[in-house]
């Protein structure tokens, strides 16, 4: 492969002229002589497409030149694409399918462009996960239902229709729902830590009294860590995965340079451009709702975050912040053992009510722990 630069002629710079023009970057019809030329024009037309592609804006067609010219003339849908062991395919067209199974809340890896291993593993979860053929290869029906769940297609919102399908199949009882609690930071990780109150201990405590709460109602309850560990976010979001968890509830408390920021938020998957978990959304939702309820803290609302908790996980995952440990008032009701059992059995009760569907009309803050049970205990109807 010929370095290409102003001042060279020959069929090579009429090919890279012709594949610049079909990209949009330079005129595309030419007298062949005026084509074959390495002209100013051309050198002009490189250097616009070197920098849209973030790549070394010289105007010299080298091997990193023409890898991104030739990336560039994929697009998704265009030919098949798989995991070659060998001779892993790129492109553009793997970038967007990369980036569509990320929105989607698929671990498809850093978008690179190349088809890895993780790329299809994340494809063949996606086929799985929409009912299609498993085979790792994204081809025509593949591309068709990634298209249908875009969020230009559903008008800024992919709705996540497995998700939704999965809570309504697996019914109202918390019996056999596997859920996994994720207590923030621990070992050598303290989180926050506020006037001698770490925010690792205090949500180790909360988590295990959750444990408690649902094991008690038949849940299999497992924390994303031991009591001295830190795995790293995507180490979390893995373990879920991989326990197959139905939810993910990861536990903090914030903090504010400013002693007056106080109250409890919860955050669920979302992506700037309106793709959303609509699970994690509901649940975020019932969480803060109990919370604010039965606490009286501040609410500041729920929110969409793509930070990698909860986009790597397969399942509905939600983070609450608890109260800010900067902030007095929240730091001394964090600390008293009674108010980190209301605060669970809040948790507890709007994990029933997302699988309730809304069937429960009690008022937010009023159903108990005891109410819980009682329901599980009930006969199946
Ligand atoms: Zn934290």
């Amino acid at each position: 492969m010929r370095v290409l630069r102003r001042g060279d002629t020959g069929p090579a710079v009429a090919e890279v002229r012709s594949t610049l023009g079909a990209l949009g970057f330079a005129a595309a019809t030419q007298p062949a002589e005026v084509a074959e030329i390495f002209d100013a024009q051309l050198e002009h037309a490189v250097r616009g497409f070197q920098q849209r592609r973030g790549l070394i804006t010289d105007g010299i067609v080298g091997p990193a030149t023409y890898r991104a010219m030739r990336d560039a003339t994929y697009s998704l849908g265009g030919r098949p694409l798989a995991f070659m062991v060998s001779a892993p395919l790129s492109g553009d067209d793997v970038q967007t399918l990369q980036e569509r199974l990320l929105e989607l809340g698929y671990d498809a890896g850093r978008s690179n462009g190349v088809f890895g291993a993780q790329t299809e593993a994340a494809l063949r979860n996606f086929q799985r996960d929409y009912g299609l053929t498993v085979d790792g290869i994204c081809g025509p029906k593949t591309v068709r239902a990634l298209h249908q769940l875009s969020p230009r297609a559903r008008g800024g919102r992919p709705v996540l229709l497995r998700e939704q399908e999965r809570v309504r199949k697996s019914g109202p009882r918390l019996r056999g729902k596997r859920i996994v609690i994720d207590p923030g930071h621990g070992g050598a990780d303290t989180g926050l830590s506020i006037a001698g109150i770490d925010e690792a201990e205090l949500m180790w405590d909360l988590a295990t009294r959750l444990e408690g709460k649902m094991v008690a109602t038949g849940m299999e309850a497992l924390l994303s860590r031991g009591k001295d560990q830190c795995p790293d976010e995507a180490d979390r979001a893995h373990f879920a995965n991989d326990a197959g968890a139905d939810l993910v509830l990861s536990l903090h408390t914030d903090g504010n340079r400013s002693p007056l920021a106080q109250g409890v938020a919860a955050f669920h998957f979302g992506t700037g451009n309106g793709a959303t978990s609509t699970i994690g959304e509901a649940m975020a939702g019932l969480i803060q709702r109990e919370l604010v309820m039965r606490t009286g803290m501040r609410d500041c609302k729920a929110h969409p975050k793509s930070w990698d908790l909860l986009r790597l996980t397969r399942c509905p995952a939600v983070r609450i912040e608890i109260g800010y440990l900067t902030n007095d008032e929240d730091r001394r009701r964090l600390t008293e053992p009674a108010f980190r059992d209301v605060v669970a059995e809040g948790i507890l009760v709007a994990v029933k009510r997302l699988y309730l569907l809304g069937q429960n009309d009690q008022p937010t803050g009023t159903f108990t722990f005891a109410d819980v049970l009682a329901h599980e205990l009930a006969k199946a109807e």
